[in-house]
């Protein structure tokens, strides 16, 4: 598959935070060739893991290195349901950190008893009080039209029901692509190449990688992973923002010129090292995040398992990081296998297993 085709079919496939059910079968499918170990665990999240070959030192045990993406995307719950003159509506609230300005005639999937596509609406301004036309729609005001009468619609879904976004990956100019759930789904491609080009690299390290589920709503998938495993480094890939227009330059990075390192309290510092000189020994460009505070990635809940686990994060920037973004690459999506993403499983799997536990 290429990598637009994997992007494409990773991103069109639901995974709601919380219901991360169709987007794990879905990666199950596409790893399981290249993992000697596979499974879902007891939260949701999906597991594999790559044995590393070759000789430990004398009573040695094989170090592991865990490479984690969250497969979960922003999406809705269902609240309640509206009877409008028979026709029926439904209320909706936001699963993770949905914006909810951008919400307003989007295409959604209601995953009810049955898959059934809706659109967000509201009351045009016009027929709006004075004092709220200009103002953004919230979520006592937007609702899901799915076109079903009331008493149909009230025996397919329920309240608590999952809603995802709904939109095709598309090309753009270039070599940007557009669509929804780019976070994290971009990440969970990377880590597939990465296993890609495991096949054809002998590594030491057992490779653990995790497509975790629910880390938009509370980091659930790499504290529970991090915690099972212990690794001795983890990495969380996850997309990061992306320059555009009223971008401030220190928070927003340029597509398509490399990957980001993070600088923050929850990386390590000699994570951070090893990660550069891999990208250097790969004459791979990268830029610099810097953060004063941690949170907001899997890294936060890796870094504080057991005692602690040295971590890093790497970042794919990608403008506009709401349900739909655009992101790019540094060549074109048919050249992608020998970009960005490869290069950074090759340096996940080589120079930073050298990185010293401190
Ligand atoms: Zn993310």
């Amino acid at each position: 598959m290429n990598t637009f085709d994997l992007i494409k079919t990773l991103t069109e496939t639901p995974g709601p935070s919380g219901f991360e059910g169709d987007i794990a079968a879905i990666i199950h499918e596409i790893w399981e060739p290249l993992v000697d170990e596979l499974h879902q665990d007891h939260v949701g999240s999906l597991v594999g893991i790559k044995y590393g070959r070759g000789n430990l030192p004398e009573g040695g045990k094989r170090p592991r290195i865990l490479i984690a993406a969250h497969m979960d995307e922003l999406g809705l719950m269902v609240t309640n349901i509206l009877d409008n003159n028979g026709h029926g509506f439904l209320r909706v609230v936001n699963l993770g950190g949905v914006d909810v300005r951008q919400l307003a005639n989007q295409r959604v999937m209601v995953h009810g008893r049955r898959n059934i596509p809706g659109l967000l609406g509201a009351l045009p301004a016009s027929m709006l009080p004075a004092d709220k036309q200009d103002n953004a729609y919230d979520y006592e005001t937007l609702v899901v039209d799915t076109g079903l009468p009331f008493a149909e619609l009230s025996k397919q879904v329920s309240i608590g029901d999952a809603i995802s976004f709904h939109q095709p990956l598309r090309q753009l100019n270039g070599s940007n692509i557009t669509g929804k759930a780019l976070d994290n789904r971009v990440s969970v491609a990377a880590v597939t190449i990465a296993l890609e080009n495991l096949q054809h690299q002998p590594h030491l390290w057992d490779v653990i990688v995790l497509a975790s589920c629910q880390e938009e709503t509370r980091l659930l998938g790499a504290a529970t992973t991090a915690y099972r495993y212990h690794p001795e480094l983890a990495i969380a890939v996850d997309v990061t923002f992306g320059q555009g227009p009223s971008t401030s330059d220190p928070n927003s990075f340029i597509l398509g010129d490399g990957p980001t390192i993070s600088h923050a309290p929850d990386v390590h510092p000699g994570v951070v090292a090893g990660l550069k000189k891999a990208a250097e020994s790969l004459e791979m460009k990268t830029q610099n995040e810097y953060a004063a505070r941690g949170g907001g990635t899997d890294a936060y809940t890796m870094q504080i398992a057991h005692s602690g686990i040295p971590t890093g994060i790497v970042g794919i920037p990608c403008v506009i990081c709401t349900p739909w973004s655009r992101a790019s690459t540094p060549r074109t999506w048919s050249e992608a296998a020998d970009s960005s993403p490869n290069t950074l499983a090759n340096s996940m799997a080589k120079p930073l297993v050298n990185c010293k536990k401190n």
